[in-house]
């Protein structure tokens, strides 16, 4: 077979005009014969039995019975109109109904002819009926390539009205079997076959597609995982190679006046050994001829900030600039002036740079930073403007990656002659196995010990109904000089409501917690980002008691001595950002609380994620849970639908056959870095191939 073949465009497929070609490509993104090829489907049916329909219980069951049409009548109902039409076979009579496309049943449906009719059943006054069956003339169904589990693809509404059903599918792939005649080229190597045992590409694909049983199913469905993971891993550990041979960085082999100085005399406590550990594992990275790619991953609270700084010094001893971005305004102040505090001591310039910075000052930046005088950046996406020319950047560091896509990151890359060194912090902890396969051209330090002294924060799950306890125990915490936070989901999608809420329940607050003994914050993404400051830093400096706040604090900031955190309507945040939002307190000395306020109504989900938090505090535990839950999609706190677009592997169920792909892609690549041999031929053609039509990158988004 050529192999360009499976580039033809779907338009040339036998049965597929433009209209349907049209439709495949918007509803499934089918464009080529082997974007087809890869609609693996999602579940199979047992189509091994047919029934008669004096057979038929009231189960519900999917089944397929053989008969014939009789009668077509159009019948009216409250709603629009339902085609019925009578079924028979020796056994006795049914209803078959339509609710949409009548146009197209009537003009091809066959009366009196053998139908092999497929669907779930419904019973009513002792008649039974199948709602939209899928059929097949019984001539066609026994000509059809005989498979006895029946495949059922992927599909959309869309697709369905048009007539492209799930059998119309099934008549696409055996037409493009027959012109292919089962000749797919393989795509790994013998010896990759040989070990794990795996069936040939030609049989996986045949069986994915047309199962002759279910074994024969179990090996084809693990050959294709295996291989989609085997390529994704072989491109992300390739691309890390060659980040490592190939892209130099600047080595800062100096360990200067500015750590030194710093390390001795300014550290405000001892570092943690698992801070230490993560300054080693930096420290080595820069020094060393490559540019580093490093993923720092430590839960709220463990201590990111001082490493970002050492690591920030070691660049300063080595006469670069270096800069910190971070997702939100009041985190980049916070760095901001967090920074400034720890550097009193040292030689060095500071300045923050966001939206709201004025032009004039701003101008002074740009300037500054290209002469050379500016050492430290700190700010929001503002940073990432064209503008904004670092002399010698050396160093960046992105706190909180999982705000910041793929592109941004690489953006700040190309600030420089050479690539600086990129550090990228994050809070959300990232189950190892998915942080291999999203970050896999990363390399990941975690620091996974938190500073001594940490009390664990009590966490509680309680209803609205005891609304008037929770502000008895806001009033005791108060009343011993504590702060408290109290936060309002605010969801894009609803936002007017959302707001309302927000409002009420701030009015509510206020009447409870009256003026002058109670001061109370309010900070929500609606105001404008000098308002936001002021609010923020009144709750900072502990003149108002209670911040009234959406999820805009939930990242980064650091307020030790509030001790309490109420979040309202707690069953409609994910867990991640729970976690997240508990760990704004119980950064103090003091025993901090964490109540997770709901209504009564609460889905199995929401349940598991409250149990969840009022288990467990590890971050790691909860990433777990979480990625079960949610899928890999969210995990990350995106909007985006899919961090990962796999079309067969799923990232949570098949966690061990990640593991054995990155195993022998690295063996793969270690024995044989440009796939240069014999034996690995068919890989290197398919990773040309791969990454033709689809670079890496089309897997994240
Ligand atoms: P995160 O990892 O969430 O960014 P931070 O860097 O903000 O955490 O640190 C959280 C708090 O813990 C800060 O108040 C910081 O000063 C303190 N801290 C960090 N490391 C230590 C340590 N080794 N010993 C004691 N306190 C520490
Ligand atoms: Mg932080």
């Amino acid at each position: 077979m050529n192999p360009n073949f499976l580039q033809t465009p779907i338009d040339y497929l036998k049965g597929v005009g433009p209209n349907r070609a049209a439709l495949l490509k918007k509803e499934l993104g089918i464009h080529t014969f082997q974007d087809l090829l890869n609609l693996f489907p999602n579940r199979y049916l047992d189509r091994t039995q047919y029934y008669k329909i004096g057979q038929l219980q009231k189960t519900n069951a999917e089944v397929q019975i053989i008969g014939k049409v009789t009668h077509i009548k159009t019948v009216s109902q409250q709603r629009g109109k339902r085609l019925v039409a009578t079924f028979l076979d020796e056994t006795g009579k049914m209803e078959l109904v339509w609710f949409r496309g009548h146009k197209w049943i009537k003009e091809n449906l066959k009366i009196n002819q053998l139908y092999v009719t497929f669907g779930k059943t419904n019973s009513f006054n002792g008649t039974f009926s199948m709602p939209h069956p899928e059929m097949e003339l019984l001539e066609t169904h026994e000509k059809s390539i005989r498979s006895a589990m029946q495949p059922v693809y992927p599909s959309t509404e869309k697709l369905s009205n048009s007539g492209i059903t799930n059998k119309v599918i099934n008549g696409l792939m055996q037409q493009l079997f027959l012109e292919t005649k089962k000749g797919f080229a393989e795509s790994l190597s013998k010896p990759l076959l040989e070990q794990l045992k795996l069936i040939s590409k030609s049989e996986a694909l045949f069986n994915i597609h047309f199962p002759k049983n279910q074994a024969l199913l179990a090996r084809a469905q693990y050959r294709l995982k295996f291989e989609e993971l085997f390529y994704i891993q072989l491109q992300l550990i390739r691309k890390n190679l060659i980040n490592k041979t190939k892209i130099k960085g600047y080595s800062f082999d100096k360990i200067g006046e500015n750590f030194n100085t710093f390390y001795k005399e300014h550290l405000p406590f001892s570092l943690t050994n698992a801070q230490k550990r993560v300054i080693k594992e930096i420290r080595n990275d820069l020094g060393s001829q490559a540019q580093m790619n490093r993923l720092l991953q430590g839960d709220v609270g463990s201590g990111k900030t001082i490493v970002a700084l050492l690591s920030m010094l070691i660049a300063l001893d080595n006469d670069f600039q270096t800069c910190i971005m971070a997702p939100t305004e009041i985190l980049s102040v916070q760095h901001y002036n967090g920074l400034l505090e720890l550097c009193k001591g040292l030689n060095t310039s500071i300045s923050l740079l966001t939206g709201s910075t004025k032009t004039s000052i701003r101008r002074e930046i740009h300037e500054n930073l290209e002469n050379g005088s500016l050492n430290i950046l700190v700010g929001t996406h503002a940073l990432l403007e064209d503008k904004v020319k670092f002399k010698n950047l050396g160093l960046a560091i992105i706190d909180e990656q999982h705000r910041f896509g793929v592109a941004q990151r690489s953006k700040l890359w190309h600030k420089n002659v050479y690539p600086p060194h990129v550090l990228v912090m994050t809070a959300t902890p990232i189950p190892r196995t998915l942080a291999m396969s999203v970050y896999g051209d990363l390399d990941i330090s975690v620091i996974d010990e938190l500073p001594p002294g940490r009390k664990d924060i009590k966490t509680v799950h309680r209803f609205d109904a005891n609304r008037l306890k929770v502000f008895r125990f806001i009033r005791d915490e108060i009343s011993k000089g504590r702060q408290v936070y109290i936060v309002y989901p605010l969801i894009q999608e609803s936002e007017a409501l959302d707001y309302k809420d927000l409002m009420d329940g701030y009015e509510s607050i206020v009447r409870e917690f009256p003026l002058p003994d109670y001061q109370i914050s309010i900070v929500h993404g609606k105001m404008k980002p000098a308002d936001k400051d002021f609010e923020m830093n009144r709750f900072i400096k502990g003149e108002t008691q209670i911040m009234v706040a959406t999820t805009v604090i939930e990242v980064g900031v650091n307020v030790p001595n509030a001790s309490v955190m109420i979040i309202e309507s707690a069953e409609r945040f994910g867990l991640s950002q729970l976690h997240q939002l508990r760990g704004r307190v119980g950064r103090g000395a003091e025993q901090s609380y964490c109540i997770l306020m709901t209504s009564h109504k609460l889905s199995a989900d929401a349940k598991t994620r409250l149990e969840t938090m009022v288990r467990t505090s590890d971050g790691f535990e909860i990433a777990e849970v979480d990625l079960k839950l949610r899928g890999p999609g969210d995990l990350m706190g995106t909007q985006q639908s899919g961090i990962l677009h796999l079309r067969i592997a799923d990232i949570i169920k098949d966690t061990e056959i990640l593991k054995i792909a990155r195993s022998y892609a690295m063996q793969v690549l270690k024995g044989d870095p440009n796939l240069a041999s014999e034996e690995n031929k068919p890989i290197k053609l398919t990773f040309a191939q791969l990454t033709k039509y689809r670079n890496i990158w089309n897997y994240i988004s």
